[in-house]
């Protein structure tokens, strides 16, 4: 969802659907342990298979009555002797019936209910609870207030009733169980509404029944599995502007089904947005794998919010701006296919849905927009001297979804991690296992982190503990000297909170400038103050750190320090030929008794040497091709870092 930034806002629309024929979609269990997210322990004590809800409602207002019937199984081996659900005290329980028959609904707490089964259920009985009720619940006036809310927007205003369950308000218009790891296997949601209006929801509108002269049932069916918060609907005066779409390299094709404003002017203004839907689902299914709902539709569908609500195959937009839908639908891979298994793991849906911008960006308007948005995001981050990507309070809604820590720490956090892996033919296949193991399911960071480790070979822990669980950002400082054709870099860095991270280690890209050309040269800082020792021809007259912004960093002083080799580098003052090399390199002038360490990319350790003479050979024709880092140590001396690569 986007909550924070400020859009124009626009109109309605959700939807339910029906499952007829084939089984629903196994849920993929994942390898989660995860905290339970629901009100009560007990509602983990069965698992839900499947929804129907079956409501009246208007665009009038939040008013809403009819059923809702969950089918389950006992998850708990001691069994089940009382059944356990979600459900606003706004709303007026007018009965209720397990497995057919009568039973009586005791209120719990504000949003906890449960029925004491007249004789417990052993553990893998299947059960049906169905529960009629009723109400208007008030008190919500957008993101985490109400889960049900009325509203308009448009020009003229146009007035809409709509869901926006995220993150703990499904039990504000239906009986659930608000567990992120229990997906609901398949749903229908039928919405009954005045003729002249129209429904938007989940999966595929099997029908629009007449119930009678004056009112419509709308029929929506998934049988994807589905979280609880991504069962929606919308209600509103609504047309629709559909169309199909094919997917890249197959013969396959899918709806795409809009519910907008009946406003020319939203067409006239917006049609490119609504037909590049076509064009982002095909990009990030190329990016993540195929479109996971490809066997029913996708679709926006306008309401009166200040941002956008990625529910599932219908997302909720307040404005049709190409950005904000390119987040919402990206969201139906992060967050909707695969859903962070806690709370805590939120950045997983909005970091990287926030990084589907970027994705978005670069690919259909250039590099330069990519940068423009990259540099917004980290400039957000910076904003603030602290703050975790991790949630450190879940019960507040405003931290888990809040912009400068979840959305864009947590998107800059992905860019981060690209840039670490430095190959996108890496970095995307691994993005794609990602969806492939953890599909219609949960994972969590530790999850992503070790697919990111198998996948890059690297030992990333650092990177995500720093990023994610820590706090802050560095600034960089750099002095430089060139003496002939030998360039000395030291570079030293501050946090901007210590007391959490002290000194970030990252690979990061500085830029030597020369009137004759400049260079960019990849190193991996670990130290404080540490040294690199280049060969480079050009006379050097600047120095840029990360010069295409790619880590969230701001820079201090860059000052060319002649007297930098010769009192700081002490004696060491090494020279390695031939670089880049195809054997082996060459190191001469090193001091006997010097440590050596070489180091790939990442940081990681591939060999150390000790060396007791001034020269050392160090064999690279069984190494992969690339860059390396080759750090000399030597008693009390400053290390110096040379950059070496391999043809
Ligand atoms: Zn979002």
């Amino acid at each position: 969802m986007e909550n924070f930034r400020n859009l124009s806002l626009a109109a309605i629309a959700l939807v339910l659907m029906t499952v007829y024929g084939a089984e629903a979609r196994k849920k993929n269990p994942g390898t989660v342990k995860a905290k339970t997210t629901v009100a009560t322990a007990e509602e983990d004590h069965y698992d839900v298979s499947y929804v129907k809800i079956d409501l009246s409602a208007t665009n009038l207002s939040t008013a809403i009555s009819g059923s809702s019937t969950t089918k389950a199984r006992v998850v708990n081996a001691a069994g089940l002797s009382e059944y356990y659900f979600e459900l606003s005290n706004q709303l007026t329980i007018d009965s209720a019936f397990f497995n057919g028959q009568p039973a009586t609904v005791l209120s719990v707490a504000p949003f906890v209910n449960k029925i004491e089964l007249a004789s417990s259920l052993p553990a893998n009985s299947a059960f049906e609870v169905t529960v009629y009720y009723h109400g208007a619940p008030t008190g919500g006036t957008g993101f985490f207030t109400n889960g049900i809310l009325n509203g308009s927007s448009g020009t003229p205003p146009v007035q809409v009733t709509h869901t926006v369950s995220a993150a703990y308000h499904s039990r504000d218009w239906f009986p659930c169980k608000q567990s992120l790891t229990d997906k609901i296997d398949s749903a229908d949601v039928w919405i009954t509404v005045p003729t002249g209006l129209k429904v938007a929801g989940n999966g595929l509108l099997k029908d629009v029944t007449s119930v009678d002269a004056a009112r419509n049932r709308f029929e929506w069916s998934t049988r994807y599995p589905v979280d609880y918060y991504l069962l929606s609907f919308a209600v509103a005066p609504y047309t629709e502007y559909n169309y199909f779409m094919h997917f890249t390299g197959s013969n396959d094709s899918m709806l795409v089904q809009n519910y907008i404003y009946d406003d020319p002017a939203i067409l006239l203004n917006h049609q490119d947005e609504l037909d590049s839907i076509a064009l982002m689902i095909n990009h990030f299914s190329a990016l993540f794998g195929k479109y996971p709902y490809h066997e029913e539709k996708v679709g926006v569908c306008l309401a009166p919010l200040g941002g956008g609500m990625e529910n599932q195959t219908m997302v909720s937009v307040g404005s049709l701006d190409a950005t904000l839908i390119a987040h919402e639908l990206s969201h139906q891979w992060w967050g909707n296919h695969v859903t962070c298994a806690t709370i805590k793991d939120m950045w997983l849906n909005e970091g990287w849905a926030t990084y589907c911008e970027h994705l978005f960006l670069e690919e259909f308007r250039g590099a330069s927009a990519a940068f423009t948005f990259r540099n917004t995001v980290f400039n957000q981050v910076m904003a603030n001297v602290g703050g975790t990507v991790e949630v450190s309070d879940t019960a507040n809604e405003l931290r888990v979804y809040d912009g400068r820590l979840t959305y864009y720490k947590g998107a800059a956090v992905a860019h981060m991690l690209r840039f670490y892996i430095n190959d996108d033919s890496v970095f995307f296949p691994m993005l794609r296992d990602y969806h492939d193991t953890y599909a219609f399911g949960n994972a969590s960071t530790a999850d992503l982190m070790t697919l990111a480790n198998q996948a890059s070979g690297m030992a990333l822990d650092t990177f995500f503990k720093q990023w994610i669980y820590k706090e802050g950002y560095p600034t960089y400082t750099a002095k430089w000297a060139q003496s002939g054709s030998q360039v000395v870099v030291k570079l030293s860095h501050t946090t901007s909170k210590p007391t959490s991270v002290p000194l970030f280690k990252m690979p990061l890209e500085i830029k030597l400038k020369s009137p004759q050309g400049d260079t960019v040269i990849r190193i991996y800082n670990d130290q404080s103050g540490q040294l690199y020792s280049f060969t480079w021809n050009r006379p050097m007259n600047g120095l840029q750190i990360d010069p295409d912004n790619h880590i969230v960093n701001k820079q201090g002083a860059i000052t060319n320090d002649p007297t930098l080799d010769v009192p700081e580098t002490g004696k060491l003052r090494p020279a390695v030929y031939p670089n880049p090399t195809r054997d082996a390199w060459y190191l001469r002038h090193i001091p006997a008794g010097s440590t050596v360490r070489l180091q790939d990319m990442s940081g990681r350790t591939l060999k150390t040497f000790y060396s007791d003479t001034e020269t050392l050979v160090v064999p690279a024709a069984d190494m992969a091709a690339g860059n390396y880092i080759l750090t000399i140590s030597h008693r009390n001396d400053p290390p110096v870092s040379l950059h070496l690569s391999k043809n």
